[in-house]
């Protein structure tokens, strides 16, 4: 089980399941999002990932057309990134797990767009 919140502390989340996959997403949209180089993203099933406070504090922002991502609206934490023809899975931000992820990130998602000053 890992365990997530943002940074104020308003949304808190758990995840009751594998961690399928993970990725960095070097895409414009994650980039402007996160205001950083890339999104980091733990792929798991939607029915594992439970809300368990601060529902109420989650905005939800189409990106383009078939995604959407929730961010905390008082902190402007990213939460999730989740495609809408594909509601079983959802991509949990990485940067917001307060349980440590021992994995490797393996996945690297639009690379054409790496910023050239990242080394
Ligand atoms: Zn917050
Ligand atoms: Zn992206």
């Amino acid at each position: 089980m890992y365990t997530g919140s943002c940074l104020c502390g308003a949304v808190r989340y758990e995840i009751h399941g594998q961690v399928d996959r993970t990725s960095k997403c070097w895409c414009k949209m994650c980039q402007k999002q996160h205001g950083a180089a890339f999104g980091p993203y733990a792929n798991v099933a939607a029915s594992a990932l439970q809300w368990v406070q601060g529902t109420d504090a989650i905005t939800r922002y189409a990106s383009s057309a078939g995604v959407e991502r929730a961010f905390c609206k008082v902190c402007g934490s990213n939460l999730t990134w989740q495609s809408v023809i594909q509601r079983d899975r959802i991509a949990v931000t990485l940067g917001t797990f307060d349980t440590p992820y021992e994995g490797q990130v393996v996945h690297d998602l639009h690379l054409e767009s790496k910023p050239g000053w990242l080394p």
